[in-house]
């Protein structure tokens, strides 16, 4: 029986890139997927593809950032769905800048996308997934939100956040069948990383700090966030999935 039959998954940032093969798998694994994001044309695409493969998804607007906007897509989801069982807080933003070179300005806007927004998917999915009866929140941190980094300092801060954020909803919400699990991706090739691959020597460097000898897919992170959004992982929740090739555990 596939892993999501039956369940109803809203992803933001799916536009491309993790978020995007993660809808891809979801509805391959039975789901009915809503993909969200602010690059429209894209995430269209994305959702036009699935269908045209037999799956059903569509595409939203979504800047997490906008509390209004959660709520009318976390609406229209039910509206079309009946329910919400899983969310994937995906969007995030990357820039990299140390400490002494981040402006306000930059540690705000890090801080509204990567941490304001997986808030407020997490406020507003709450009493729509305890009227389904409970759900799986999954929320993207990173490994930057577990150690500290030579760059991308707002970026770790905002990370750092998540990890806790998500321990937060997991203790409040387990009597309401609601879990919530962060994932901890490492290097993982997608637009995001293009800039930091683009220098051979930062390149070469995180190659030599992970154990595995390669950087990550976007199927790898898919895979675990499936696992957490399934009924597998029933007892699972508070936890923290790394996936970096073992650069961390050193
Ligand atoms: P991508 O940049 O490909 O995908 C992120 C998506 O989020 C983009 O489509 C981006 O659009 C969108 N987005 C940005 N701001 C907003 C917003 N305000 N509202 C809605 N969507 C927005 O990167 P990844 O797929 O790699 O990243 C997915 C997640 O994984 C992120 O949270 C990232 O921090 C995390 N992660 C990534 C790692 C990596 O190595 N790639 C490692 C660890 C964690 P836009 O182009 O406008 O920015």
């Amino acid at each position: 029986m596939p892993r999501l039959e039956g369940k109803v998954a809203l992803i933001s940032g799916a536009a491309r890139g993790q978020g995007a093969c993660e809808g891809r798998l979801f509805v391959q694994e039975g789901a009915k997927v809503v993909l969200t994001d602010v690059l429209d044309e894209e995430g269209e695409s994305v959702a036009a593809d699935i269908r045209e493969q037999g799956g059903d998804a569509i595409y939203l607007h979504l800047d997490v950032t906008q509390e209004q906007q959660w709520q009318d897509v976390i609406q229209a989801t039910v509206d079309r769905y009946g329910k919400l069982d899983i969310l994937v807080n995906n969007a995030g933003i990357f820039p990299m800048f140390r400490v002494e070179e981040t402006t306000v300005e930059l540690w705000d806007q890090v801080m509204d996308i990567n941490v304001t927004g997986v808030f407020l998917g997490t406020k507003h999915a709450i009493p729509a997934m305890r009227a389904a009866g409970g759900g799986s929140i999954i929320n993207i941190s990173s490994v930057a939100g577990l150690v500290g980094g030579s760059r991308a300092s707002a970026y770790s801060a905002s990370k750092g956040a998540v990890r806790i954020l998500t321990k937060n909803t997991a203790v409040q919400h387990a009597t309401d069948g609601i879990r919530a699990n962060s994932v901890h991706p490492g290097i993982i090739v997608t637009q995001m990383t293009e800039e930091l691959l683009s220098d051979e020597s930062a390149r070469e460097q995180r190659l030599t700090g992970t154990p595995i000898g390669r950087f990550g897919t976007v199927d790898d992170v898919a895979y675990g966030v499936l696992f957490l959004a399934s009924d597998e992982s029933s007892y699972v929740t508070g936890s923290e999935l790394v996936i970096d090739g073992g650069s961390t555990a050193q």
